[in-house]
């Protein structure tokens, strides 16, 4: 008995295959799907899930791997001058060298070239003040000013001066150090990049000595001006003494080429966590010129550094308390539209003609600053307004204005 013809049986074979095809489908997807199985801690001494945490020795350091993380991506286009200290004619006897000779200038340079090659693998726009065995200038004075004058003339994002520590009477300190320049308030971006770099540093160096606060001001050691390389910036900087080379031990792990890119690695996740947390601009759009008549006004624009990024949700992203005007030095009262995200600066009648200083600060949800708060412009009279022309033709240069 025929049950079936031959074009059923084909029909029937054709289903009867796709059937099974999309078996071996699901199969195949269903397996990919399958999480991963859980990594085995057989290779390790002691096992994580069943050990106390007291029993971890922290100072021993992570595996020497250095994987960029997915949030280096914020790093990409960002400025950063990196300054190796000292250098070519800093190779005097007994200076900056450590107990078994060890020159700091050379281990600068070191942790400097690898963290160069971080941070262009994530896309930085990065410079280097030097990138060999070289001082910048035979006077220590211009050696010291050349280099902040070249993140200056950039108009760098961050100026890092990369440093290692001494102690004159104590061989055993050991510690990470971050300094900014002055006081709290002269440049409040600078110590958020500090925060990060600290942190950074501690992770991985995993040193015993730890400072409570070890964000510092550059005026703790050199009371009446700073750290000269700090001062003559005019954008975020800071000062990293990572660890001491004093320290005999500390000295020899300094030596290790793939200590010196631990560290580096560090300095980057800390800088790649600062430029995650957003890197906050301001500047005048109106007037474009920035050339106004008394009793006129200045709008300024103000960008949270996030809110401008894909899948960022509102553009709420700013403390409205935080936001300090100031004209000259002196608070200025402003109107602020939260729609634009835009400050209106009124300037009075009486305001002299000439150059003025116009601060704008702000902070983020995420605790961050202003890069440069310092914007200039320019009161002209009617006359000269009408003229085209300044009233002071000694108009300061300008940091950058927010589109
Ligand atoms: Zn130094």
């Amino acid at each position: 008995m025929r049950l079936f013809g031959n074009r059923q049986r084909i029909v029937l074979v054709a289903l009867v295959a796709t059937w099974l095809g999309s078996l071996v489908v699901v199969a195949a997807v269903a397996r990919s799907c399958r999480p991963a199985p859980l990594p085995s801690y057989e290779h390790l001494e002691l096992d994580p899930l069943h050990t106390p945490a007291t029993a971890y020795d922290w100072t021993r350091p992570p595996e020497p791997a250095f994987p960029i993380p997915p949030y280096a991506q914020y790093l990409s286009g960002v400025k950063i001058v990196i300054d190796p200290g000292h250098g070519g004619r800093a190779y005097k006897r007994g200076w900056k060298i450590g107990p078994t000779g060890l020159r700091e200038a050379e281990v600068n340079l070191g942790v400097a070239l690898h963290l160069a090659e971080f941070l262009r693998a994530a896309g930085a726009d990065v410079t280097m003040t030097r990138d060999k065995d070289v001082y910048l200038a035979k006077d220590e004075g211009d050696d010291l000013r050349q280099r902040p004058e070249i993140a200056n003339e950039l108009g760098a994002d961050l100026f890092l001066s990369l440093h290692h520590n001494a102690s004159a009477n104590n061989p055993n300190a050991n510690r990470t150090e971050v300094y900014y320049h002055d006081s709290p308030d002269h440049s409040p971006a600078s110590q958020d990049a500090g925060r990060h770099l600290v942190t950074g540093l501690e992770e991985a160096l995993r040193l015993e000595q730890h400072l409570p606060c070890a964000v510092l001001c550059d005026r703790n050691n050199a009371p009446n001006s700073g750290y000269a390389v700090l001062r003559y910036c005019d954008g975020p900087a800071v000062l990293v003494e990572s660890a001491f080379f004093t320290n005999p031990r500390q000295e020899q792990l300094l030596r290790d080429p793939v200590y010196q890119r631990r560290e580096a690695y560090g300095l980057f996740l800390g800088l790649a966590r600062w430029a995650r947390g957003g890197l906050p601009r301001v500047g005048v759009i109106e007037p474009a010129d920035r050339r106004v008549r008394p009793g006129g006004s200045v709008v300024v624009a103000l960008d949270d550094g996030l809110s401008r990024r894909p899948q960022v949700q509102g553009h709420d992203k700013i403390r409205v308390d935080s936001i300090i005007v100031r004209l000259d030095g002196t608070p200025v009262a402003t109107e602020l539209d939260r729609d634009k995200w835009q400050i209106r600066v009124p300037i009075a009648r009486d305001c002299r003609p000439g150059p003025h200083g116009l601060y704008v600060d702000l902070e983020t949800i995420l605790g961050h600053h202003v890069l440069r708060p310092n914007l200039t412009i320019s009161i002209v009279r009617d006359w000269d307004l009408s003229q085209g022309r300044d009233s002071d033709p000694s108009r300061d240069r300008e940091g950058a204005v927010v589109p």
